[in-house]
């Protein structure tokens, strides 16, 4: 298992995702309910409660993973988390910090013309704005 070590670059990781989310992401237990219930888990590369632990140890590789992304905010973890945590707001906090250094996630010009045509233009809207810096 890698070794982690907490420095002070760590710690203003964890007080920037609490500032930009609002939520006391300290007070997780790691009991996994999250986990359990979120609908996106079988497409994530981490679950929403290894997520929460990166942040709190302020591990900023939690930036390169991709569940963050496929957080759908439906507040399934939100309504069951036994510590009121709302994993839709750091998931957001996150994505926030990774746009602000304006990296796109997507690139429209690579949507070919039939797929332009077929996706629902509020998916294309809300993708753009989720995933452009
Ligand atoms: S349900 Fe809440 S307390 Fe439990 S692991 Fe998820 S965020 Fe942490
Ligand atoms: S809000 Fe996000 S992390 Fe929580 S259950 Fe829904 S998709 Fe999963």
């Amino acid at each position: 298992m890698k070794k982690i070590s907490i420095t002070s670059d760590n710690y203003e990781f964890l007080e920037k995702v609490k500032q930009l989310s609002g939520e006391p992401i300290t007070l997780c237990d790691q009991c996994g309910t999250c986990a359990g219930s979120c609908p996106m888990i079988s497409e994530m590369d981490i679950s929403p409660s290894e997520m929460l632990r990166l942040v709190q140890l302020g591990q900023e590789e939690v930036l390169d993973t991709k569940a963050m992304w496929l957080c759908a905010s439906c507040f399934t973890c939100t309504v069951r988390c036994p510590r009121g945590l709302d994993l839709s707001k750091i998931a957001e906090a996150l994505r926030q910090i990774t746009l602000r250094k304006a990296v796109d996630q997507i690139d429209i010009k690579l949507i070919s013309e039939e797929e332009l045509s077929r996706l629902p233009q509020i998916a294309l809207v809300s993708a753009c704005r989720k995933f452009t810096g």
